[in-house]
């Protein structure tokens, strides 16, 4: 690391914390040569893997194609920016951890509807009734049974 002062390639590391959920390390630095210190950020370069979509092409992920799916499902609904970027961040946190070079697009998905699903219901509702594409209204109407049950876990002894 050159100091950004007086170009001198002798650096020291005098502090290190993690920073943005553990996706950056924040670095205080002091060149040897001059005295300044510096800071700098540094983010793991782990490439997210690729998407293989239905028809079977592939495409770069798209953090902002993401985003704007999610801020749509989320649409006027009481969910701070602060937790939809969490969710993003763990999202990507995941889609390294797979380690894949290429995932299926439907896996995404998958991580898109749990954390909305924790985020907020009605969001939750309306990208996976965009995202599943139901077959019928039946379909439909399935999931949002299978969504009250999960969210009442009382059971009802009268429901068998
Ligand atoms: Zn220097």
């Amino acid at each position: 690391m050159y100091c950004p002062f007086c170009s001198a390639h002798d650096t020291k590391v005098i502090d290190s914390r993690l920073v943005a959920e553990g996706d950056q390390v924040r670095r205080r630095r002091e060149c040897l040569a001059c005295g300044e210190r510096f800071t700098t950020f540094e983010t793991a370069e782990l490439v997210l893997p690729r998407l293989i979509k239905q028809d079977g092409s592939r495409q770069p992920f798209d953090e902002e194609k993401l985003r704007a799916g999610m801020l749509r499902a989320l649409e006027k609904r009481p969910v701070s920016i602060e937790r939809l970027e969490s969710a993003i961040v763990r999202i990507k946190q995941r889609l390294r951890a797979t380690g894949e070079r290429e995932v299926r697009s439907r896996v995404v998905g998958e991580l898109v509807m749990a954390e909305l699903q924790q985020l907020d219901e009605v969001a939750y509702i309306r990208f996976a009734s965009v995202y599943r594409r139901f077959q019928d209204l039946n379909e439909f109407r399935e999931e949002i049974d299978r969504l009250s049950r999960s969210t009442q876990p009382v059971d009802d002894p009268d429901e068998h």
